[in-house]
């Protein structure tokens, strides 16, 4: 009798449920953990609040197989993933105005697509280079998350990053907000519709390279750089 046996007689599969998911709400439970079958079950899960199966009275949450691990929207749901150690007994989800909701799918299928591939890497990349070598963030990436925080995006005002200063946004709120900054600014350059913040201050070396990215890889860009980044070191226009 194999693991999957197991799960099957303590609970039904959720649609797309994965299999590490599934693994631990059978009767093995978190024995299955320990085993080398689902390493991932070791690191905090992402769970969706309206992924999750009803059964015998009780509901239970799940986490997809589709879903990238620094996936941040449910592509079925269109809601935020929020990170969880253990899954949880308990979820609810806000209600969200139409606005967000399409925002969040628009966000959660440009994911899912692959984040527009090394033009969305570059764009991330000038956003998140350090303005002050004291701070751990950057200012354009702090002022780009304090306008979404301002519109009701379920992010903080400002980005918490872990006590190293490293970069990598682990609070699923920071990635949540980095994404949707990083889409907003592909948009932006893209259509030239701008984004709903002024140009981000970024500093000139950084300026200078995105420039030379997008000369290479999407020259119609250059167009509508200007009104998405900025040279820190000059007063804005
Ligand atoms: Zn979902």
């Amino acid at each position: 009798m194999n693991a999957e046996y197991w799960a099957a007689l303590g609970s039904r599969r959720g649609a797309g449920e994965s299999l590490g998911s599934w693994l631990r709400a059978g009767p093995l439970g978190a024995q299955v953990v320990d085993e080398p079958i689902a390493p991932e079950l070791e690191v905090p899960q992402l769970y969706c609040p309206a992924c999750r199966v009803e059964e015998a009275g009780r509901r239970r949450w799940y986490t997809r197989e589709e879903w990238p691990t620094d996936g941040v929207v449910c592509t079925t749901h269109a809601l935020p993933l929020l990170l969880c150690n253990a899954p949880p007994t308990r979820l609810r989800s806000r209600h969200w105005s139409p606005i967000l909701r399409g925002e969040f799918r628009a966000l959660g299928e440009w994911i899912q697509q692959g984040s527009a591939g090394e033009l969305g890497r570059a764009i991330a990349r000038a956003t998140c280079a350090r303005s002050d070598p004291r701070v751990a963030y950057s200012r354009a990436w702090a002022e780009a998350q304090w306008h979404l925080w301002a519109i009701e995006w379920p992010v903080p005002a400002a980005p918490r990053l872990p006590a190293s200063g490293n970069l990598v946004p682990l609070h699923q709120r920071d990635r949540l907000a980095l994404s949707a900054i990083v889409h907003r600014l592909y948009l932006a350059l893209e259509t030239g519709q701008g984004t709903l913040w002024p140009a981000l201050p970024i500093r000139p070396r950084v300026l200078r390279w995105l420039e030379g990215r997008i000369r290479l890889l999407r020259p119609s860009w250059r167009l509508h750089l200007g009104r998405c980044f900025r040279d820190i070191t000059k007063p804005p226009r």
